[in-house]
């Protein structure tokens, strides 16, 4: 299996992620997306915008905004209840999370561990010009209070009717006290949540449902399934608002760990809003007659966490005649780059063409030119980001109006009129639509 080095060390030579103020010595838990790595997070929001929201009939898209009213927080229990343990070492004057320590020392040096002090992962903010604790705001540690907190003006709006859903995309906050494993846990981070809002007594088998549905979607884009697996919360390990969970789980060089968690959240949420604003929540069933509140399934997935097992489930090394051919074999709809164009040579008749049908194909999908050395080295660095087709503009082409697509996987090579070029890229990408 690929090291986490090889990763991280990939990851910012070519672009996709760099240490956040990296000319500052970098900043723990925070990371910049360079080029391919922005185009690869919009694409995995899309995968998952397109199959939770637009293949589905059952679900709407919302957009809280990330501060919100300081009582949403007092109502999820996360100003009570959003603690870790933190120890620190009386010698080096590392922190820890006590509950993630094997033994009562310190880790790194061996030294005495302080008591355990609880400490709350919320990030506080000031409202308004006077740091005063009226005015005290938390950046969110997640994006699903936007949507409890919403959850009325979508159901009226939208006159949805039980089982219905609201998705979200957003960056979430947690001062977590042991950043790490590269982006996996960081500080500031995007979330993907669904909270489905379901008739009590149905939550067993929507719950069941989503398990399903979410662990089938990470297979969908690629994700092999040698290095998937659910796993069910035991009772002990549930959070304080949830009767069941389970974690798809993902294998990374470090070990098992999880890409999303689907939680039964009954109507724990919606409850703790109706008491603490005073605004009645709860759902009029027509066919019955009665008034309750729903009870929500929570998918709750992580942008970042996506991102990375796309990267290190794509990364492939194989022997070619130069030493080793490094590929990331994405899905074409999770690679950052889809085509390529690389003329031939610089000539400037070849340049002139390669641009020309550069510009055919821009509107239609995310492209990249590279005319720097030889064409084999820029098969090779294209094959290093995961660019699924090159498109190769020789000196032919002046005379036949044609060009050759290579693919990346099979490294095979078709000759196709520039006329046809953009259906023929669609095909083979597996486009649905070229909007
Ligand atoms: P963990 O146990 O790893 O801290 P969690 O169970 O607290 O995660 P949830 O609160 O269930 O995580 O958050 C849902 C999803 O949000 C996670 O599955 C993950 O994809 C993402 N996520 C949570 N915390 C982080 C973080 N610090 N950095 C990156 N992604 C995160």
């Amino acid at each position: 299996m690929v090291s986490m080095e090889t990763i991280v060390s990939l990851c910012k030579r070519r672009g996709f992620i760099f240490p956040s103020s990296e000319i500052y010595g970098g900043f723990g838990g925070f990371w910049d997306y360079g080029p391919l790595g922005v185009e690869l997070k919009r694409n995995v929001r899309e995968a998952w915008w397109q199959a939770v929201v637009r293949e589905r009939d059952d679900v709407v898209g919302f957009d809280a905004s990330i501060i919100m009213h300081p009582k949403v927080w007092v109502a999820s229990g996360h100003v009570a209840g959003f603690i870790e343990p933190l120890v620190d070492c009386k010698v080096c004057k590392k922190r820890f999370r006590a509950d993630q320590l094997e033994s009562q020392v310190c880790p790194e040096c061996g030294g005495e561990l302080t008591e355990a002090r609880w400490f709350n992962t919320m990030f506080k903010t000031y409202v308004g010009p006077v740091e005063e604790e009226a005015a005290v705001a938390y950046l969110r540690p997640e994006t699903a209070q936007g949507i409890f907190a919403n959850y009325k003006n979508v159901q009226t709006t939208t006159r949805r009717k039980l089982p219905f859903g609201i998705a979200q995309v957003g960056k979430s906050f947690r001062n977590e006290i042991t950043p790490g494993n590269f982006t996996f846990r960081s500080r500031e981070f995007e979330q993907m949540e669904i909270e489905y809002f379901v008739k009590p007594g149905t939550d067993a088998e929507w719950h069941e449902r989503w398990v399903q549905d979410r662990y089938a979607w990470y297979k969908r884009y690629g994700i092999k399934p040698e290095n998937l697996r659910l796993r069910a919360h035991s009772q002990d390990e549930l959070a304080h608002y949830a009767k069941a969970c389970y974690d798809v789980e993902y294998r990374f060089p470090f070990g098992w760990s999880e890409l999303e968690g689907i939680a039964n959240r009954t109507d724990f949420d919606l409850r703790q809003h109706q008491e603490t604003s005073g605004e009645d929540l709860t759902y009029y069933d027509e066919e019955t007659g009665d008034h309750y509140l729903p009870f929500v399934v929570e998918p709750s997935a992580g942008v970042d966490r996506s991102a990375l097992a796309f990267i290190v489930d794509a990364y492939d090394e194989e022997p070619d005649k130069e030493g080793t051919r490094v590929v990331l074999r994405f899905h074409p709809d999770i690679a950052p780059i889809k085509v390529a164009v690389l003329p031939l040579s610089r000539k400037e008749s070849l340049v002139a063409k390669a641009r020309e049908v550069w510009a055919a194909i821009r509107p239609y999908f995310a492209t990249s030119y590279d005319d720097a050395q030889s064409i084999g080295r820029r098969y090779r660095r294209q094959d290093e980001v995961g660019t699924p087709l090159c498109v190769t503009v020789d000196f032919e082409s002046l005379e036949d109006q044609a060009v050759t697509i290579r693919e990346r996987d099979s490294m095979q090579q078709v000759r196709v009129p520039i006329a046809d070029l953009v259906p023929a890229l669609a095909e083979k990408l597996g486009r649905r639509c070229l909007s």
